[in-house]
């Protein structure tokens, strides 16, 4: 549920096709249609740590309230890693920040939300042949298809703030398109739940980095450590890195000399 209020002249068939960012679409969205909200029911929206982040901030909810409150954590066969899904009312299959005048959370709506009717295909190793596209996700149940008003993807994108979203989410694709879940088993419980505590609940990450021996061990200088206590955003990052160190072995991380005479004494 979108708010899509910018005609352009142009049109374009709407038959499903790959669409570059210059390439256009015809759609309007608003709450004078009689579908509004109906695309908010009944969903699978994967959550990424931003879009946690984003609505934790917005809901003024701690990380573990709003996990626990509104989002459940499946897993499948061959999951490689923890993944989040925003929970949907039981009973109505509405997502529960539907209200009467719309999405409640308009403002820190996750990505998926934002693109929509957008949808985004990327190859894991993109080549001049192969790169990433866009493609217009076509449900009876939207009517936003019928109107007018066109688009092109480059405008749509940035008219609902997602760069925001794919900047932040950046080093987070880095960690899930790793080549590391090509050669590896599943993580081992204790990993998958460090993952997911870095990852989605930053609250008790920063809890597990200040309240731990984490600092005794790791060089992280006093800059970075006043961010990552006062921000989520460098929590964030600092999050990342941590597990590419922890899991993937990359040198994001230091370990303080006198840890290393520690452990070999
Ligand atoms: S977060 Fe907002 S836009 Fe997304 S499904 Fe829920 S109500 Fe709809
Ligand atoms: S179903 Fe489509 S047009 Fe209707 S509210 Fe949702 S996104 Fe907008």
């Amino acid at each position: 549920m979108l708010d899509g209020n910018e005609a352009t002249t142009k049109t374009v068939p709407m038959p499903w096709n790959r669409l570059g960012l210059d390439d256009r679409f015809t759609f309007r969205c608003g709450r004078e249609l009689d579908c509004f909200t109906h695309c908010c029911r009944d969903v699978t929206i994967v959550l990424t740590p931003y879009d946690i982040l984003r609505l934790k901030h917005s809901l003024h909810l701690s990380s573990q309230e709003f996990l626990d409150r509104y989002t459940l954590s499946p897993r499948f066969a061959g999951q490689k890693f923890p993944l989040v899904i925003l929970k949907m009312d039981e009973q109505t299959k509405q997502c529960p920040f539907v209200s009467a005048e719309g999405c409640a959370v308009y403002r820190d709506r996750p990505w998926s939300c934002r693109m929509y009717p957008l949808g985004t295909a990327e190859p894991k190793n993109p080549t001049p042949e192969e790169q990433a596209f866009h493609f217009v996700v076509l449900e009876e149940l939207c009517h936003g298809h019928r109107e007018e008003n066109c688009w092109s993807v480059r405008d749509w994108i940035s008219s609902q703030g997602v760069e925001e979203f794919e900047m932040m989410g950046a080093s987070f694709k880095y960690l899930t398109l790793h080549d590391y879940w090509d050669q590896s088993p599943e993580l081992t419980p204790a990993q998958a739940e460090m993952f997911y505590m870095a990852c989605y609940d930053l609250d008790r990450f920063r809890r597990f980095i200040f309240e731990t021996r984490f600092l005794e061990l790791l060089e992280v200088d006093e800059a970075r450590i006043e961010a990552i206590r006062a921000h989520d955003e460098d929590l964030l990052e600092f999050a990342v890195e941590w597990l590419r160190f922890s899991l993937f072995r990359e040198r994001t991380m230091k370990v303080r000399r006198n840890a290393v005479v520690e452990a070999e004494a």
